[in-house]
């Protein structure tokens, strides 16, 4: 039998040889954000990654809080974030925190101390940068480097106890300043921080850094397989070191590549700065490459998981087409989405031989591709709405839809024939004149068909709704490289939100399927949160046509 053989990438790899040596009898991986902004799209990868190697084998995945920065972070990320990953539909084990190691990575700091391996330093951050050399020169020991156990276990103790302020002292580990690895050169491990931490509140005033934690974080709980992006890898030796020196368990970190994509920026400073500054409605603009905001823009959990499939997992850096992330949401989404039909620039279409007051109810299908499935009724009258784009006065041979004394079929319904064009004192098109041809009813007689079809809605069923037509935040494709002498935001792009306005089909606003739909012949969207009885919100989640086609 054929089967397309999917080639493993490199954490399969790793993982297979561990379960196979019997390295581990199973895996545990972690998905670590810090809870000082909301998930990106970066993050759906590295949700994908985590969540998905434990699945493919069996294991599970930790949500761990990587919440060592107290001024940074807050509670509302963190119910956010769960928000997120359950959207996603992944499931975590254990929900920790490294705020819950507070007291162990204590008790460890101090068994350093006793053992030589760790001094409280009184120098300046300054004078500690000074010192510390660069990668052609050692560092310089600091004057406090050789003060006794019992003097660095008091004054840490004194650190812990508030009798400093912050920037005061640090407690460093006794490594190497010579070291050619700078990150060996005495890493602090914890600074003081008089600030109130959203878990821990005012128990501590001294914090411990990410190096000193995250090993020890993943130790304790017995991660196997600790994966992040390819940054950390400068941090692994460190890593290891920490593990190796407490003699605990040994858990291994491994990098990949992170996701960049073109249009768009992930740097949650960056994120929180456009809220900060008004420049988008909030985390959850639609136009944010937040999971919050793509999630308010239409785009689905599957299409995000498609996508991260899709470019799959490597170990060097890569700008990705966003055009790939769209052509996943159109493909999702053109299976699955109910279709309705809505005018955004009206013009007047009247059915001349149709009886006066007649309405006549279509079924039509809310999915094209499952004729025999739900339907929709469609409300047939005398007057309608086509869009002005459908039809040409003085068309071109290949122009297939309305024109003068040419012929069209409205969707699912009759053909018609344009009679007459009628204009007001300035030559605009205010309404066409046209007749119904009865012998076309779809599934009445024989077929006749005609090269072009058009959507439509009735003038008296016609419900206006608000579009929110969305297009990229930013008009620069690799925002990694913006001018020295520019700033990120000069990138904006100000058609970004055109707001519009549409007629649609009245079934439109019954609609109880919960994701986005599709317009027929112009794209998809999905009503907003926004919307009141006086106004109902569509948010653009993407236009229909694409030239765009994935290798
Ligand atoms: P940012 O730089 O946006 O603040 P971060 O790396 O500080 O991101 P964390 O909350 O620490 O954000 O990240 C949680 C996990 O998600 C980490 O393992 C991190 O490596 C991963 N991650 C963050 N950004 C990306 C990205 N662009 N692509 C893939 N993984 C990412
Ligand atoms: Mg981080």
């Amino acid at each position: 039998m054929e089967e397309e053989v999917k080639r493993l990438n490199f954490l399969e790899e790793i993982i297979e040889d561990d379960l196979k040596s019997g390295k581990c009898e199973s895996i545990l991986t972690r998905f670590p954000p810090e809870p000082n902004g909301y998930l990106h799209l970066g993050h759906a990868k590295s949700l994908c990654i985590n969540f998905g190697l434990a699945q493919k084998y069996g294991g599970k995945t930790n949500l761990r809080y990587d919440d060592t920065n107290p001024t940074k972070e807050d509670t509302e990320y963190v119910d956010a974030i769960k928000e997120d990953i359950r959207w996603m539909g992944f499931q975590w084990e254990k929900e920790c925190y490294a705020s819950d190691y507070f007291d162990q990575l204590y008790e460890w700091a101090e068994r350093m101390i006793e053992q030589g391996l760790a001094y409280v330093d009184d120098q300046t951050q300054e004078q500690m940068r000074e010192n510390r050399g660069t990668v052609d020169k050692p560092g310089v020991n600091s004057p406090w480097r050789d003060r006794t156990p019992e003097e660095n276990l008091r004054l840490f103790r004194e650190m812990r106890d508030g009798k400093y302020a912050d920037g005061e002292k640090v407690l460093r580990a006794k490594i190497d300043m010579a070291h050619p690895k700078m990150e060996f050169r005495d890493p602090i491990m914890y600074r003081i921080k008089h600030a109130s931490h959203h878990r821990t509140g005012d128990k501590w005033c001294i914090y411990p850094m990410y190096d000193y934690t995250h090993g020890q974080s993943d130790s304790i709980e017995h991660i196997t397989h600790s994966i992040c992006t390819l940054e950390f890898d400068v941090h692994r030796p460190l890593y290891d070191w920490y593990i190796k020196t407490l003699g605990i368990f040994p858990s291994h970190q491994y990098e990949f590549a992170r996701l960049n994509l073109t249009y768009t920026l992930m740097s949650k400073r960056k994120l929180l700065e456009l809220v900060q500054k008004g420049l988008v409605a909030g985390w959850d603009d639609p136009r944010m490459p937040t999971l919050c905001g793509v999630r308010r823009r239409g785009y689905t959990a599957d299409a995000l998981k498609m996508f991260c499939d899709k470019i799959g997992v490597t170990k060097h850096d890569q700008l990705m087409d966003i055009q790939l992330l769209e052509w996943c949401v159109r493909q999702d989404l053109n299976a699955r989405s109910n279709r309705y039909m809505v005018v955004q620039d009206p013009v007047k279409v009247k059915i001349t031989n149709w009886p006066a007051g007649q309405v006549e109810w279509f079924d039509c299908p809310l999915n094209p591709a499952e004729p025999e499935g739900a339907s929709r009724k469609v409300p047939f009258t005398g007057e309608l709405y086509i869009d002005r784009a459908d039809f040409m006065e003085d068309a071109p041979k290949k122009f297939f839809r309305l024109k003068p004394d040419g012929e069209v079929r409205l969707k699912y319904t009759y053909i018609i024939k344009c009679d007459k064009v009628i204009k007001d004192a300035d030559g605009n098109v205010t309404e066409l004149e046209c007749s119904y041809d009865p012998s076309t009813k779809p599934g009445a007689g024989e077929w006749r068909s005609v090269k072009g079809t058009i959507h439509w809605v009735s003038c008296d069923y016609a419900k206006k709704i608000t579009l929110r037509n969305y297009d990229r935040l930013f008009t620069l494709a690799d925002m990694s490289q913006v001018p020295e002498d520019k700033d990120y935001k000069d990138f904006l792009n100000p058609e970004s939100l055109v707001i519009g306005s549409g007629l649609a089909e009245p079934a439109l606003l019954e609609d109880a399927s919960g994701i986005a739909v599709q317009f027929e012949r112009t794209g998809y969207y999905i009503k907003d949160k926004d919307s009141s009885e006086a106004e109902v919100i569509f948010n653009r989640t993407a236009t229909l046509k694409d030239s765009y086609k994935p290798e």
